[in-house]
């Protein structure tokens, strides 16, 4: 730990919607300065332009939202050390670059495309590492030839010819490497645009981050960021690189191939904010090797860099699943009714305003919530409820063992009986069906199975005689008798 204020950052590049891997990085870097006192930063990485992709900003800071990880300071929100996109900061690289240049720890290189071209082709042939430095040792004379015809220099850092390049992070522990092995890496590209590496280095610097928490792809720059920093004599953040997230079997990175990856694709299939927060911070992380429920408050309480995996994670979707319908059984019924409208209103086609008037949904609730899964589930638990009339698939209204002369007589003495029930509530419908169900010399199971699928089209659906009373008796009546006329076409 340092003895200053932590302040850590989420830095994205706005190329594709937010995947989960950078979700979880932003979750981290949240909970850590939560958990600290600390700031947390959002900062775009915007220097790319051929990859800049405007939907995937906003996706970027829906989704973040989205997932309750709001950012202290950033774009949207501001504060002291903004501008928080790189492509706003151009001059500020600009400027370190020439810092470099004039302070010895960087040059100009005005070596054309084709003659770097060419030291790439016999880099792959198994020659020289990168690029030959020509430009380190011009003279004077052949720096001002260069600048008359016109060529517009990129900006290299001189990396050490001989030594190594040591660092330390907290999870991977200590990496040493030859910087024989490093090239001058570019650090400002001849159209005044930064390389990722120093405007990444400057930013982390400028905006005082105490603690560089990213996914383990950005190791390997590491070595050549710790040259920057000691280049500017600028102290260097603590690194924590996290481990990938793998594929479901264990083998190879998580990826589309695997399901989806983005948080939007969660969202949309009714996920919880809440679920999917808790999954995305056990993923990597373990408080005590068991526990799996926590609330934000507890993970904030005890995230911390210790409990992160030095070994990479599977994304299970299985657990996400499991773990969204503890979240739902958990919701008070009125919050979930709130959550449940958009997916039902969009699975049927109509409008939420709509479906609000109406009592069903709410009424169903209770019914269903132990057996939802994901908000999108709804549909198809609910859905008949909302139909005019019910497209049947005749075959299901025969129950098994009987014939359709059996169901026709089952229906109608069902139908009679329920139209002159006094009372219409679950109890009543029970006792008196099972009894009719005796009658018959059927089993309860037959009979309800016949009802079942008369009112809903279904053979899975919530609680019977809880949906015949949401139903209320007059649709459930009708349907019944359009259910008989559908076994008596059959039977004849
Ligand atoms: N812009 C980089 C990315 O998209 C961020 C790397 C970092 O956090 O330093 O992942």
């Amino acid at each position: 730990m340092t003895d200053k204020p932590v302040r850590v950052r989420f830095a994205p590049s706005p190329t594709g919607y937010l995947h989960v891997g950078g979700a979880r990085t932003a979750l981290y870097n949240w909970l850590f300065a939560r958990h600290h006192g600390g700031t947390f930063i959002l900062r775009i990485e915007d220097t790319d332009r051929t990859r800049y992709d405007a939907k995937a900003l906003e996706d970027i800071f829906d989704s973040l939202r989205w997932l309750g990880l709001y950012w202290d300071e950033g774009p949207q929100v501001g504060g002291a050390y903004g501008p928080y996109a790189q492509s706003e900061r151009l001059a500020i690289y600009q400027k370190y670059a020439r810092q470099l240049v004039d302070e010895g720890h960087a040059y100009y290189c005005y070596c054309s495309p084709e003659r770097l071209a060419q030291m790439r082709e016999q880099h792959d042939r198994g020659g020289q590492t990168g690029y030959d430095r020509h430009c380190r040792y011009l003279t004077a004379k052949q720096r001002a030839d260069y600048e008359a015809q016109g060529i517009v220099p990129v900006v290299r850092l001189k990396v050490p010819l001989e030594g190594q390049t040591t660092f330390y992070d907290v999870i991977r522990g200590q990496t040493t490497v030859d910087n024989t092995t490093l090239d001058d890496l570019v650090l400002l590209k001849s159209d005044g645009f930064p390389t990722y590496h120093l405007a990444n280095v400057v930013d982390d610097h400028l905006m005082e981050i105490t603690h560089i928490m990213r996914g383990d792809e950005w190791l390997p720059s590491v070595p050549r960021h710790v040259l920057i920093y000691q280049a500017f004599g600028w102290e260097i953040p603590i690194y924590a690189h996290l481990p990938i997230i793998l594929s479901p079997t264990g083998k190879g990175k998580l990826s589309k191939r695997h399901g989806g990856v983005e948080v939007r694709y969660f969202r949309e299939r009714g996920y919880l904010p809440e679920a999917m927060v808790n999954f995305l911070a056990r993923v990597g992380w373990s408080y005590d090797d068991k526990t799996e429920l926590f609330t934000r408050e507890e993970l904030i309480a005890h995230f911390d860099l210790n409990g992160v995996n030095k070994s990479p994670a599977a994304f299970s979707y299985e657990k996400l699943e499991w773990m969204n319908g503890v979240y739902i059984r958990n919701l008070p019924a009125d919050d979930l009714v709130q959550r449940l409208v958009p997916f039902l209103a969009t699975g049927l086609g109509i409008e939420e305003n709509e479906l609000r008037k109406r009592r069903e949904l709410r009424e169903l609730v209770p019914l269903v919530q132990e057996r939802l899964k994901t908000l999108a589930d709804i549909t198809d638990w609910a859905d008949f409820f909302f139909v005019e009339e019910i497209t049947y698939d005749p075959r299901l209204l025969i129950a098994k063992k009987t014939t359709p002369a059996d169901c026709v007589f089952a229906l109608d003495r069902t139908l009679e009986l329920l139209a002159s029930l006094p009372d219409f509530s679950e109890e009543a419908m029970e006792t008196a069906l099972r009894g009719l169900a005796d009658d018959l010399n059927m089993n309860p199971g037959q009979l309800f199975g016949i009802i079942r699928v008369a009112v809903t089209g279904k053979t899975v659906t919530p609680p019977l005689f809880g949906t015949l009373r949401i139903l209320g008796r007059e649709r459930v009546l009708s349907r019944l008798a359009r259910a008989r006329e559908v076994v008596l076409q059959l039977a004849a």
